[in-house]
């Protein structure tokens, strides 16, 4: 584990890259995503950097409490009629930025299966 200096997420924590934030606590935060694909679109980030979910989940303690704060997140934000959690991991995940971040979606009927 490292903080790359150049890591967008880590620049959002820093406060050096502005966020719509919308929860935090001392190990997570939890900001709208810029380019939304549901009503509500939520990141839920540690942090401390980690690459991806399963340099994350080298540490199950965290893994568990990181999807916690998600599910508290989807409350908090009123996904009453459900919601989707989703970390997209490596290339093939389709994972754009190199900072694990769960995918909070909510507020429409979800697809199935993803693209
Ligand atoms: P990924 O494609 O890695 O699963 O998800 C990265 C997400 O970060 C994308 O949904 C993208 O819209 C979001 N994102 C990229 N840059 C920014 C940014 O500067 N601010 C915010 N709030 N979200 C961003
Ligand atoms: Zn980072």
């Amino acid at each position: 584990m490292h903080t790359p200096a150049d890591c967008l997420f880590c620049a959002i924590v820093d406060g050096g890259i502005p966020a719509d934030v919308v929860w935090r606590d001392d190990e997570f935060l939890a900001f709208r995503d810029i380019n939304p694909q549901a009503p509500l679109h939520v990141l839920v980030i540690p942090q401390l950097h980690r690459a991806d979910a399963g340099e994350l989940a080298a540490d199950p303690a965290l893994a568990g409490r990181w999807i916690a704060a998600a599910a508290h997140v989807a409350g908090l934000l009123g996904a009453a009629q459900g919601y989707r959690l989703v970390a997209n991991t490596g290339p093939d995940g389709g994972q754009t930025v190199d900072h694990a971040h769960l995918h909070v979606l909510a507020g429409r009927p979800m697809r199935w299966p993803p693209g």
